[in-house]
């Protein structure tokens, strides 16, 4: 089979990159392994940036999302007795939409239902051919067990962090860092009404605790827990009762009501880049080529990001054989991805209990500087609310 551009993976990336290349008449095939059941359920990430929404909404992809999402001025910031509101749309100018990734991906999934798109779910044994030609190729086997070898002018590798595409760039000609921390998320999806307008990131002793939201029935909350954490040591009793003291119930009159958990897992938590994103006709996106953890809501926006800046790369080069944009993409991409890795890496090392005292008393003190400071509170407000796709 022939096609303009190779999409290895169908997750936020791949999808959207398929919708924005067919916006300019370019033809391409999307491969993922999983089922589409399966990807449309994944319940990952679920905070937008106000670029994120105007760039889908450019896409004609907006409309359920301004329909159902809920947007948000701001988040609360909050240390045992304190809970301070942040509010973006006064210190940044924009605030953030909230709209679970699993509807995100339904969308897209639909746009190109109606586009007529070729996907194919459920491959195995996806493998990239030929990176360095202007010929390069991905072979597969498709779920009905056919051999599958799929001719392009370029792939994009949107295969996420353990995909092939990353480990297809030779050792030689990448430059990789990587930090690891004492710590990971439980994560629960919780039928029941959010107690609270807007998120609350929490500082306890006994650990981080963030209160999130899907929906007006739907919340979605974290833990900080070890980093070997089993999963059945947490029972959904002991889940609540940590949440609601580490989140402060009775403090100030605010409640958190419990309701039944539908999923619960435990996150992967790390910081990882790669350099440069490209290797020949190789263009990596989203968490193919970085992982941010998930503490600063970044992944997803960095995920569009990157669309937004290969979608015309790979038309330029395609359409006019102009490869100035295709060959500036890496540099441009990661200026924003090291950003958001920074401001990722500072939610995490200041919200994070370690055990150390001192630590404990540097992060109360900047969370009170962050909480009360104009220049602060807006350093945060910037990064979250988000900056300018282009920036
Ligand atoms: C488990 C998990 C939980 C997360 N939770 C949160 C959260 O709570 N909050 C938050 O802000 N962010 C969260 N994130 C981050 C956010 O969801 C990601 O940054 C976002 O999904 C990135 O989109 P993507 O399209 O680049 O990658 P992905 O969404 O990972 O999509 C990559 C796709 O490639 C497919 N694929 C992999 N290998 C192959 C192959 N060999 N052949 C074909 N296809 C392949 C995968 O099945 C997947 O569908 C989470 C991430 C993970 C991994």
């Amino acid at each position: 089979m022939r096609t303009e551009v190779a999409i290895i993976g169908a997750g936020p990336a791949g999808l959207l990159l398929s919708h924005l290349l067919a916006g300019e008449g370019i033809d391409s095939v999307v491969i993922e392994t999983r089922s589409r059941e399966y990807v449309e359920a994944r319940i990952r990430a679920g905070i937008l940036e106000s670029s994120t929404v105007a760039l889908l909404d450019a896409a004609g992809l907006g409309e359920r999302l301004h329909r159902e999402g809920l947007e948000h001025r701001g988040i609360y910031l909050q240390w045992p007795g304190e809970r301070h509101h942040l509010d973006f749309l006064d210190l940044a100018g924009c605030g953030v939409w909230v709209y679970g990734q699993t509807e995100l991906t339904k969308d897209l999934g639909r746009a190109r239902d109606v586009a007529g798109q070729q996907l194919y779910y459920g491959v195995t044994g996806t493998a990239v051919h030929d990176l360095d030609t202007d010929h390069p190729y991905v072979t597969c086997r498709t779920a009905d067990g056919i051999e599958m070898r799929l001719d392009a002018e370029a792939i994009a590798g949107c295969d996420g962090a353990l995909g092939p595409s990353r480990a297809a760039v030779p050792g030689t000609a990448k430059t990789t860092w990587e930090r690891t921390y004492p710590y990971r998320w439980l994560g629960i999806l919780a039928d029941v009404a959010p107690s609270t307008d807007q998120l609350i990131y929490a500082w306890h002793p006994d650990g981080f605790a963030l209160h999130s939201m899907r929906s007006p029935a739907v919340s979605r909350l974290y833990l900080q827990v070890e980093p070997d954490a089993d999963i059945a040591s947490w029972p959904d009793d002991r889940i609540w009762d940590a949440l609601a003291t580490r989140l402060g119930h009775g403090q100030d009159g605010w409640a958190l009501t419990p309701g039944p958990i539908a999923e619960k897992s435990i996150l992967p938590f790390r910081s990882y880049v790669m350099a440069p994103m490209r290797y020949g006709r190789l263009f990596l996106a989203g968490d193919a080529a970085h992982t941010v953890p998930p503490t600063g809501a970044k992944g997803l926006n960095l995920a569009v990001a990157d669309i937004a800046a290969l979608a015309p790369a790979l038309t330029a080069m395609l359409r006019k054989n102009s490869t100035a944009l295709a060959d500036a993409y890496s540099a441009t991409t990661l200026r924003r991805v090291w950003r958001y890795t920074h401001f990722s890496w500072w939610m995490t090392t200041m919200l994070h209990t370690t055990g150390d005292p001192f630590d404990a008393q540097l992060q109360l003190s900047q969370l009170r500087w962050v909480a009360t400071s104009t220049a602060g509170a807006t350093g945060l407000a910037e990064n979250y609310a988000g900056l300018p796709v282009d920036s």
